[in-house]
Order: C-alpha cells, then sequence, then structure tokens
C-alpha cells in the first residue's frame, strides 16, 4: 500500500515546478525586480505556454529554467525543481550535463544556437556526444530527423553551413537538434516570432507532432495567443514580472478571470471580428520594474481597480478545477455569490 502511494505520488510530481522565484537585474538606475513571486508548474508531456506582452519576463522565465542569465541577474529567493532536484542549488557541471541531455532549447533567432562556419552535420553529430554509437549512426539519425522536421533531400543538405538555410529552413534544422537529445523538457523562446504567419502554422505543426511522438514536455514562451491556443495545454499569463493567472488553455482563452488576461484576449488580433485600420492595445504602459511595489500590480491600467488594489498584493484564488488568478475581485465575487 505504502509504495502504491509514493509510486502515485512520483507520478503526480510534475517535470518542473517553479517555486517562489525572486530575480533582480542589477542596473545603473537601480535593481529590476524581472520576476516576483514566480510559481507554475510543467506537468510530464505536456506543452505550457507562457504569455503576456514585452517586458513582462516571459524570456527571463525561459532563461533563468535553462541557466543561461546574464552576470547581472541575481535569483533573490526561490526554487527551480526540474525532475525533483533544484537547479538553483545544482553545482554547475550537474547543471552543463542537464543542457543539451535533458534540457534544451529553441531561441527566436537560430542562429544564437547555431555555429555559422561549421556544418549542419558536424553540429548535429556533436550534440549527440551524451549518446553511445558510432559517428555513422550518429549520422543516420541526424539525417532522419533533418527529414523528419521537413528538410527535403538531408543527404545533399546536412554538409551545408547555417547560412545556406533560409530563416525557416534554420529553425527547422534547431528543432531537429534540440529534439535529437530527445530532451524530458525543451524550452521555446518565441520560436515562431521571426517566421511569417504561414512559416509559423507549419512550425507550430511540426513542435506538436514531434512532441506527441518524443512524449517531452515544452515551455513555449510567445505573445501570440493563436500560437498558444494551437499547441498548448495549458497557460501561464504573465504581467510585469508577476503570474497573475494560469490554467488549462481552453478555461483561461474561454472564461478568463483576470483583467489583464482579459485585455489581453480583447486585443487580440486572431479574436477581433470587425475589420479595422488600428489594432487595439490596452491602455497605459507596463509600470517601471525598478523599487519594491505595493497593491496590485496592474492597477494602473486596471478598470476595476478600487482602493484595496492599491494598498494591498492579490493573493491567488482558485477558480474552477484548475485555473487560478491574482485578483481581489474574484475575493469579492465569492463574497456577493456565498
Ligand atoms: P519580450 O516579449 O519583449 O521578449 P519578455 O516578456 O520576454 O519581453 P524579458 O525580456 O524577460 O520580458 O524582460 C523582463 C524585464 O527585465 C524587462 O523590463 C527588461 O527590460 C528587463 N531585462 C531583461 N534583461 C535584462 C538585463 N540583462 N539587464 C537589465 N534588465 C533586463
Ligand atoms: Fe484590477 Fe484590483 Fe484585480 Fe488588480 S486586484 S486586477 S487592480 S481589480
Amino acid at each position: 500500500m505504502r509504495q502504491d502511494g509514493l509510486t502515485q505520488q512520483i507520478s503526480a510530481r510534475p517535470l518542473l515546478a517553479v517555486r517562489g522565484l525572486n530575480l533582480d537585474f542589477g542596473t545603473p538606475r537601480g535593481r529590476i525586480h524581472a520576476l516576483r513571486n514566480v510559481s507554475l508548474d510543467v506537468p510530464a508531456g505536456q506543452v505550457i505556454g507562457i504569455v503576456g506582452e514585452s517586458g513582462s519576463g516571459k524570456s527571463t522565465l525561459a532563461y533563468t529554467v535553462m541557466g543561461l542569465l546574464p552576470e547581472n541577474a541575481d535569483v533573490t529567493a526561490g526554487s527551480i525543481l526540474f525532475e525533483g532536484k533544484d537547479l538553483l542549488k545544482m553545482p554547475i557541471p550537474a547543471r552543463r550535463t542537464l543542457l543539451g541531455d535533458r534540457l534544451s532549447m529553441i531561441f527566436q533567432d537560430p542562429m544564437t544556437s547555431l555555429n555559422p562556419v561549421r556544418t549542419i552535420e558536424s553540429q548535429m553529430i556533436d550534440i549527440q556526444h551524451h549518446d553511445q554509437g558510432s559517428r555513422s549512426e550518429k549520422r543516420a539519425r541526424a539525417l532522419d530527423m533533418l527529414l523528419r522536421v521537413g528538410i527535403p533531400d538531408p543527404e545533399s543538405r546536412i554538409g551545408a553551413y547555417p547560412h545556406h538555410f533560409s530563416g525557416g529552413m534554420r529553425q527547422r534544422v534547431c528543432i531537429a537538434m534540440a529534439l535529437l537529445v530527445k530532451p524530458a523538457l525543451l524550452v521555446a523562446d518565441e520560436p515562431t516570432t521571426a517566421l511569417d504567419a504561414t512559416l509559423e502554422v507549419q512550425i507550430i505543426h511540426l513542435l506538436k507532432d514531434l512532441q506527441k511522438e518524443i512524449g517531452c514536455s515544452i515551455l513555449f514562451v510567445s505573445h501570440h495567443l493563436g500560437a498558444v491556443a494551437e499547441l498548448c495545454d495549458r497557460v501561464a499569463v504573465m504581467y510585469a514580472g508577476e503570474v497573475v493567472e494560469q490554467g488549462a488553455v481552453r478555461d483561461i482563452f474561454h472564461n478568463p478571470a483576470h483583467p489583464y488576461t482579459r485585455a489581453l484576449l480583447e486585443c487580440d488580433p486572431g479574436r477581433i471580428k470587425k475589420s479595422t485600420r488600428t489594432l487595439p492595445t490596452i491602455p497605459g504602459e507596463v509600470p517601471s520594474l525598478l523599487g519594491s511595489k505595493q497593491g496590485c500590480i496592474f492597477r494602473t491600467r486596471c478598470r476595476h481597480a478600487y482602493n484595496r488594489c492599491v494598498q494591498e498584493s492579490p493573493v491567488e484564488y482558485r477558480i474552477g478545477l484548475d485555473q487560478v488568478a491574482r485578483c481581489h475581485l474574484l475575493a469579492e465575487e465569492r463574497l456577493v455569490s456565498a
């Protein structure tokens, strides 16, 4: 009995659990609080989207998980449990071993991860350094993966250099490289933002198919809500360094609870039915992240803000089974309906 319970507990444990994460960037103007009390789960085999306006901390969160932060970054609190181990406490060599093995990343600009002066073949073989097998076996795997990501006639293309490929094809090569190592978690930071709409759809379908086949989880950072709706099982909405709402994609997109999520969805070009020359934006600006904050971080732009929002930071409220949001109104609604 005890063992069954333990097995259940282990299988229920998320692959990645971010808890109470705070991160500052040191700047000449002071400390920028880029992540504040961020908590988020990535269950095994699921795709989690991170959405929010520019500057909300999406990329910072992705890079923190990968351990690829600039020197002025300082994690001041929290933990990042990956397969039960805290990445923030892991010795650097152990963390490096995880990269390109259990964890891999796709960047917005494929040239971030490709070496311009080496052939695709040598880079795809090198990335398999954790795997057993001869060079010719690794080459065969690379060819197979190139074919699966839609590179036609890979035998004739594998010897080429990155600049011989178009932007869309380079991103396919990066996806092939990231998945060649069969990671448990793939972190994708705006992988389709630089591509046109047709290529974006193709890459999203490709990621979806390969994720199912490999069974990995994906942390997918995007400002494109349509792409998130298409690819993700769950979504976390970030605003000014905080996760303000998270839950299953269908719940968040059909029944958003946080005023910021609602505003973000109202401004989504994919959802606007009327033809218009100007796309709506959320009035006001993302607040400065310098210095400490009191009250709700969204209050300067929220049309529902009231006294309590100035004085008190909202805690997380559960809405239904699989959705949580940080807004005082949710507590008030409960009082009214009670
Ligand atoms: P975008 O969609 O534009 O990429 P984002 O949601 O990914 O935005 P981040 O790039 O994570 O946001 O930035 C979060 C905040 O941290 C922003 O205010 C940004 O200016 C700041 N920031 C990011 N990197 C640094 C850095 N190296 N030094 C100082 N501030 C930084
Ligand atoms: Fe708006 Fe207040 Fe809710 Fe913040 S807590 S989102 S300011 S109503």
